[in-house]
């Protein structure tokens, strides 16, 4: 089938479009940088108006650098930052204050009174209770913006994440929906049995009136004239999980690792619902006729972030790829390791007091020593999730599919292999999310019949083999776990 597909990425730093043929490559593509709001310590906001600004813009933008017109394009998929909670007036469709972040920690204290309730929110949701998911910042937002909770009450608000807010704009207030995976990131969508749940409802005080309806993550989710055509949106998904989706990991045991400010893995682990044991996340990947497949969730929170700091807090570096000529410079990272929890540390630790910290240091460390320890750490973490995963899943990781900003440093790469012991695989297309919206939209429009066709889409560009001995693995592991158990004291 001829024709191009439209991905809309919605991310925290930035709103970018992408034109995408339907071998999946790129034809035209546009970015605009969001601004983010932090009124006081711990508070994260964005405007939504500029969410959907920049979004109209990015569009036309990638259309016009494809040179095609709006009748060309099949249809649209979204992708998003996921969490961040937006509350809007149905009539006016005005949002009643700033979108919360999903970084915002404003609600920290309310989760912390919940605690008890933590192992229900477990069993029905897969996530914890913390102020990252969209739950709280809702009952916020009712409990603060003056004659909100009122409005909640007589049915006149909509709560959406940033998937369902630019639906509605889109639809022109015609469509209040999201899908299974975005749903699945609000603390009060039951996964298990894939509706809305009254008693998570009631824990957090919000009115089932304001949630949008949830739909599978390829379907009709309504059509927009923005760009000058009618044309379908019908694909929607979180980021993270359209990246599973653009790294086409539909069989269980499959695993994507995508690194940019943060790091997040995702391992697909089929059609049944289980708890993590290991301080994972259990959350929906996708959700196709009907059928819902899960995943565990690994968060790293500091990835590329750690390498912004060499560049902007230490200096020590100009550009993020002069870290790989400075790491390869040095022949080991001669005993300095660095835990990059500059803002507590997630999986599997999950400790939001612990901070950073650089270990080992002796008068022979250089800068080079304190760079390469900052990669490093990033190949240590995954290591962490990889393990934390397998004790999960119980499958075996053949492979690691990785994607990201941070991932052109073949650097990081190598030692992700070595230290994993695993295969790890570099796509041709290295921005999965929005591939990923791009394939399920092309899914429901008949561009792909099914998964294993966008299968037969994904190249492997680079195969990194493991090549390190093992006891030099696990001495470095060692190493890695000391300087932990350092933070966590
Ligand atoms: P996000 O989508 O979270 O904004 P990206 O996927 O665009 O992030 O990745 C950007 C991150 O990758 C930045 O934090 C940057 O420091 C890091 N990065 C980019 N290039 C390199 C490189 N060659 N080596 C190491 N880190 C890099």
């Amino acid at each position: 089938m001829n024709g191009l597909l439209l991905a809309i990425d919605q991310g925290t730093t930035s709103t970018r479009a992408i034109v995408f043929d339907t071998a999946g490559h790129i034809g035209g593509a546009a970015q605009q940088e969001l601004k983010l709001h932090t009124p006081q310590n711990g508070w994260v906001e964005q405007d939504a108006e500029d969410i959907w600004r920049d979004t109209q813009a990015v569009c036309r933008a990638a259309l016009a650098q494809s040179e095609a017109s709006a009748s060309e394009i099949i249809a649209i998929g979204i992708t998003n930052q996921r969490e961040t909670t937006i509350v809007w007036d149905r009539k006016t469709g005005q949002p009643v204050c700033k979108a919360i972040v999903w970084q915002d920690r404003r609600t920290a204290d309310f989760c912390a009174r919940l605690k008890e309730h933590e192992d229900t929110v477990r069993q029905k949701t897969g996530l914890l209770l913390d102020p990252y998911f969209s739950g709280t910042k809702i009952k916020w937002m009712l409990d603060n913006v003056s004659g909100a909770r009122e409005k909640a009450q007589r049915g006149e608000l909509a709560f959406g994440t940033v998937d369902s807010f630019l639906l509605w704009r889109l639809t022109g207030g015609k469509v209040h929906a999201t899908d299974a995976t975005n749903a699945s990131r609000t603390l009060l969508f039951n996964i298990v049995t894939q509706d809305w749940d009254d008693d998570l409802l009631a824990l957090f005080d919000v009115p089932r009136s304001m949630l949008p309806e949830v739909r599978d993550n390829s379907c009709l989710f309504g059509t927009t004239d923005i760009l000058g055509a009618e044309i379908p949106v019908a694909g929607m998904a979180g980021d993270q999980q359209a990246a599973l989706v653009g790294q086409a990991c539909f069989v269980p045991g499959m695993v994507k690792s995508t690194y940019g400010t943060g790091c997040f893995a995702l391992a697909n682990i089929g059609p049944d619902f289980r708890v993590s044991k290991s301080g994972m996340l259990t959350t929906v990947g996708y959700r196709l006729g009907g059928k819902t497949t899960y995943v565990i969730e690994g968060a790293i929170f500091v990835a590329g972030a750690a390498v912004q700091w060499l560049r902007d807090g230490l200096g020590i570096i100009k550009s993020a790829e002069e870290s790989e000529d400075l790491a390869r410079s040095v022949a080991d990272n001669g005993g300095v390791y660095m835990v990059p929890g500059f803002v507590g540390l997630g999986a599997p630790y999950w400790n939001p007091h612990a901070r950073g910290a650089l270990v080992g240091l002796t008068r022979g460390a250089t800068s080079a020593h304190v760079v390469r320890a900052a990669l490093e750490a990033q190949a240590y973490q995954t290591r962490d999730l990889l393990q934390a995963i397998t004790d999960d899943a119980g499958y075996p990781i053949n492979e690691l599919r990785i994607d990201g900003g941070m991932v052109k440093n073949d650097w990081v790469c190598q030692f992700l292999a070595d230290m994993t012991a695993t295969p790890v695989l570099r796509p041709q297309v290295i921005e999965t999310t929005a591939l990923g919206a791009a394939y399920l939209a092309g899914l429901h429009a008949g561009v792909f019949s099914s998964l294993d066709d966008i299968q037969k889409n994904w190249h492997c560009a680079h195969r990194f083999a493991p090549a390190m001995k093992e006891p030099e693995r696990e001495k470095l592991y060692a190493g890695w776990n000391h300087a932990v158990k350092q933070v966590l004291a």
